[in-house]
């Protein structure tokens, strides 16, 4: 036998902060839960989140009078007016307590003077809100959420490639994972599945995004016949590392940071005099791409970052990870020069179709987190919603799950045996092609 079949009330295709919070609902609520990740679930795109998490707490100086109708009106704003506002209205009002859950689960946030989770601005945000942990905020959240899942009884498939969905009579009923390690194929009956697969950045040649994040969970949808939504909505972020398009994090312009173009210039007052450098991302980006095309940019691709006038007390406390990067990866230290930066993909706002309960229109199939779309970012993220995002709609995916699993059969496991046969043969005829990779792109 060159296969191994597993049964279990919910499969999470996915080990981010999505996954593992549903995950984590899941298994409160009773239910035998999977998590099959082609990484070990730490090393899931979410880990590398730097700026912060939205909420409303009104713990900075300056955001008393922040609510969660605040940050609501910013988000539909910041989306183009084209999110679900509705969707948009039960993530900000569960913001708070999402924040101070995770805060009791063991999540390091930075504090105030006063000992309060420490807010900072971020782009598009009316008020000082999203909540951080240096600028590592997204590891802090992904091993909190891990180590809570330890004392669980949750099986982790660790390395395990979900190649694809079963479809059984219009529900989904599992699916197929090929074991990485010893090319072994597995199949997963689920009485539910939740794709939790992060983004597709790497379709772009720019990117922050991780190399794993390759948009298996929306192909999966839609090879298995869902449609996609909004695919067109792409975001790209303002301030990559020139060269090798890792993010430096908005957090860096909320603390302070400046933008110049090659005129020492702060340019921004030309595009968004009054948020100037805060402005929404895809105005930034924007600005920056306008800059470089009109000969403004340096080498005509890139404009300065400058963190200098914050000293290295502030840098070293609030932006440890950006220096290090821009000495690593740019050879330069944030605290003497400025740093070289230009706009890359970084989020997908489109994705599988879903509700605010993860289900989509294939019974049995449930997504959330940034393979989704629930629409809470219409066109246009705001940074700091998307882990927020993750971490509301995984658990809310997660309760809707128990709920919709109660009474109900595992399904059968002969559609099932028909696909991993279809996918030994699939998988064979990848291994046994000659085409070399240009010939496969139809390039010369
Ligand atoms: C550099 C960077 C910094 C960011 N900083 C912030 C921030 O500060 N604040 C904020 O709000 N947002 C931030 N974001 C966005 C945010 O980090 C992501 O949107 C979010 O973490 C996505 O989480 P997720 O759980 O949906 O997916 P991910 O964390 O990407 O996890 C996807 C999981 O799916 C698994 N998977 C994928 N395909 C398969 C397959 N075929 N088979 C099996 N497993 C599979 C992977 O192994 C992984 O475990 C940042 C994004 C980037 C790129």
């Amino acid at each position: 036998m060159d296969y191994d079949i597993h049964s279990h009330d919910l499969v999470i295709v996915g080990g981010g902060l999505t996954g593992l919070r549903a995950a984590l609902e899941g298994v409160r609520g009773g239910l035998d839960v999977a998590v099959v990740s082609k990484v070990h679930p730490l090393r899931s795109h979410s880990v590398a989140a730097q700026g912060g998490i939205n909420a409303a707490l009104g713990n900075a100086a300056g955001g008393e009078d922040d609510n969660w109708e605040k940050h609501a009106f910013d988000t539909v704003k910041g989306s183009d007016y084209l999110a679900d506002q509705d969707a948009v209205e039960i993530m900000c009002r569960e913001a708070p307590t999402t924040v101070v859950e995770l805060e009791h689960m063991g999540t390091v946030f930075s504090r105030t003077e006063d000992g309060r989770i420490a807010q900072r601005p971020f782009g598009g945000a009316g008020f000082p809100r999203t909540c951080y942990a240096a600028d590592r905020t997204g590891r802090n959240l992904l091993h909190t959420l891990y180590e809570q899942l330890t004392a669980t009884g949750v099986t982790f498939y660790d390395e395990y490639f979900v190649t694809s969905l079963v479809v059984d009579g219009g529900r989904c009923t599992g699916c197929t994972a090929l074991n990485i390690a010893d090319g072994v194929l597995h199949g997963f009956v689920a009485g539910a599945t939740l794709l939790a697969t992060g983004g597709f950045g790497r379709l772009f040649a720019r990117s922050t995004n991780a190399l794993i994040n390759t948009g298996d969970g929306a192909a999966l949808a839609f090879r298995a016949g869902v449609p996609l939504e909004d695919m067109e909505f792409v975001q790209f972020h303002p301030t990559t590392l020139f060269g090798s398009n890792i993010l430096i994090t908005e957090g860096a312009r909320g603390e302070g940071g400046l933008l110049f173009n090659n005129r020492e210039e702060r340019f921004m007052k030309d595009y968004a005099a009054k948020a100037m450098e805060l402005a929404p991302r895809d105005i930034v980006a924007r600005a920056i791409q306008t800059e470089a095309e009109a000969g403004r940019g340096f080498e005509n691709e890139y404009v300065h970052l400058d963190l200098t006038h914050l000293g290295a007390g502030r840098i070293n406390e609030r932006l440890p990870g950006i220096r290090q990067i821009a000495i690593d990866f740019a050879g330069v230290d944030p605290v003497e020069a400025p740093i070289p930066v230009q706009p890359g993909q970084h989020y997908s706002m489109g994705g599988v179709p879903s509700g605010v309960d993860g289900l989509t229109p294939m019974p049995g199939l449930y997504a959330a987190g940034e393979c989704s779309c629930v629409s809470v970012h219409g066109s246009n993220r705001l940074g700091g919603n998307s882990l927020l995002e993750t971490v509301v709609f995984g658990k809310l995916a997660g309760a809707a799950i128990v709920g919709a699993m109660k009474g109900l059969e595992h399904p059968p496991p002969d559609p099932l045996l028909a696909r991993i046969e279809s996918e030994r043969n699939r998988i064979q005829d990848l291994r046994s092609r000659r085409d070399d990779v240009s010939e496969f792109w139809g390039l010369p």
